[in-house]
């Protein structure tokens, strides 16, 4: 296929050309890919599947980037985007002057959320946006408040908040602050929940859960509450391996935050508009947040968009202050872009007229039940997730302890059968993500099952043979 043939771009450039593969600087791409490997140059998409150049299709198991909800080619979608394109292609939001569409969505957005009551929503292009703006926005309102000390953050390890300057020091990935002096000082990291990789001998998720939550009420009392903010979680973390919080967590934690007056941020960009089974990840998990982030399925993916919705409290302070702060300065030129504002607001019309979160629901449990099944694959140690979203743990033993060797390549190996099969997936290490576009249809999961088994196989095989050696 394309991607393994020699170089399309090399013809004007010298052979010590270090990037002869393409000319872009590819985002989350290794050096030596972009050096040395043709991308997979994907060229259309349809449902729930994407194309390559050469014509070759692909089961889109990840929708994207968690994020293309109503699959490739909504025309409802297309119709708002041109309907919007032939109308004001673009107008801005600063100074007290915006566009219908603009309104029209936050209305809808600060509607909907109901796990607690949101006044306003702010608007940025992108999930990392919307978290830089959050960290701004606490530390505006605690300024207004008069207690300029409360500035820390506390995320968790193996969180993905985004990949600008603050979200990627929130996140809890190593790779994000390796060779990028991050995070940032004022951002502090706690446990991560994953019951099955950290839970001590003969610990309940329970006890896990409440062992959790008292090392977090340490971390605050050694930092002072008087200095810690807020508190950023996604409701069920994504692209750190998928992984449901355990029993118990987020009341254990709320009780925790309350206690010390600290933000609760819900980082809702891949959990939002029923990727769980429920409208939000707040509803799935009753969690009562301040600050709820927002991107990706806000658009079905098709312009980018992302919102920051704030509880009364919050705004009122940050209004109420103003005069004596000034005006809240921060805002994107493309905040509230009346394109992807029309696109977004038709699609949140589509999630309500199909009964979205219904329609995750039928076919939810043939996806989970599916994949689940091979679970007791000698090389898979945990198999995780709720709704359209799961990810696959390659380990030897069944046992947490026991990663396969890392140049190995276990993970990629499988991602390499998919997509030799017809199927894209996400590999992090030795864990596959996937989270299906909502649209799929029975068959299709059915097909997505199949080229699973079949990639798992062939893995099965490839961990027997490495181990013969
Ligand atoms: N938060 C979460 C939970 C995410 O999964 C992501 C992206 N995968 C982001 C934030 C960052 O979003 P973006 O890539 O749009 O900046």
């Amino acid at each position: 296929i394309s991607r393994f043939s020699s170089s399309r771009a090399t013809a004007e450039k010298s052979d010590d050309d270090r990037f002869k593969g393409h000319d872009m600087l590819a985002p989350f791409t290794a050096g030596s890919q972009s050096a040395d490997v043709n991308p997979l140059i994907i060229e259309k998409s349809e449902g729930s599947y994407v194309y390559d150049a050469n014509g070759k299709k692909y089961l889109d198991s990840l929708a994207g980037l968690w994020s293309t909800s109503l699959g490739g080619n909504e025309p409802r979608l297309v119709a708002a985007a041109t309907k919007q394109l032939n109308t004001l292609p673009f107008y801005h939001s600063f100074w007290n002057r915006t566009t219908q569409p603009t309104l029209d969505l936050a209305k809808e957005l600060t509607t909907m959320f109901t796990a607690n009551k949101m006044a306003k929503a702010f608007f940025v292009n992108s999930g990392s946006e919307a978290n830089d703006t959050q960290v701004k926005l606490v530390w505006y309102y605690n300024n207004a408040l008069g207690r300029p000390e409360k500035k820390k953050f506390i995320a968790r390890n193996k969180a993905y908040h985004g990949s600008t300057l603050i979200a990627a020091s929130l996140s809890g990935l190593s790779p994000l602050h390796q060779k990028f002096d991050l995070p940032v000082p004022f951002v502090l990291h706690t446990d991560c929940p994953h019951y099955w990789r950290y839970h001590l001998p003969g610990e309940t998720e329970e006890e896990f859960s409440t062992r959790l939550a008292n090392n977090l009420e340490n971390l605050i009392l050694k930092e002072g509450p008087e200095t810690i903010a807020a508190f950023i979680a996604e409701p069920l973390m994504g692209a750190g391996g998928v992984m449901p919080p355990p029993a118990g967590y987020f009341e254990k934690i709320q009780a925790v935050l309350k206690k010390y007056d600290v933000l609760f941020i819900a980082d809702e960009v891949i959990c939002a508009f029923g990727r769980l089974g429920t409208m939000f990840g707040c509803d799935k998990y009753n969690i009562k947040p301040d600050l709820v982030s927002l991107a990706k399925a806000l658009s079905s993916a098709y312009m980018p968009i992302g919102a920051v919705l704030v509880s009364p409290e919050i705004s009122d302070v940050i209004h109420s202050q103003s005069s004596q702060l000034g005006s809240f300065a921060h805002g994107f030129t493309y905040s509230g872009h009346p394109v992807a504002c029309a696109v977004a607001l038709e699609t949140l019309k589509i999630y309500k007229e199909r009964g979205i979160v219904d329609q995750v629901n039928k076919i939810a449990p043939k996806f989970q039940e599916g994949i689940k099944a091979f679970s007791d694959s000698p090389i898979i140690g945990e198999i995780r997730g709720t709704g359209l979203i799961l990810g696959t743990e390659f380990t030897d033993n069944k046992s947490p302890n026991d990663p396969f060797p890392s140049e190995w390549g276990i993970g990629s190996y499988f991602a390499a059968q998919c997509e030799k099969n017809g199927m894209l997936v996400r590999v992090v290490g030795d864990n596959i993500l996937m989270s299906p576009p909502f649209i799929m249809t029975p068959e299709e999961v059915d097909e997505l099952i199949s080229k699973y088994g079949k990639a798992l196989k062939a893995t099965e095989e490839r961990v027997a043979e490495l181990k013969s050696q």
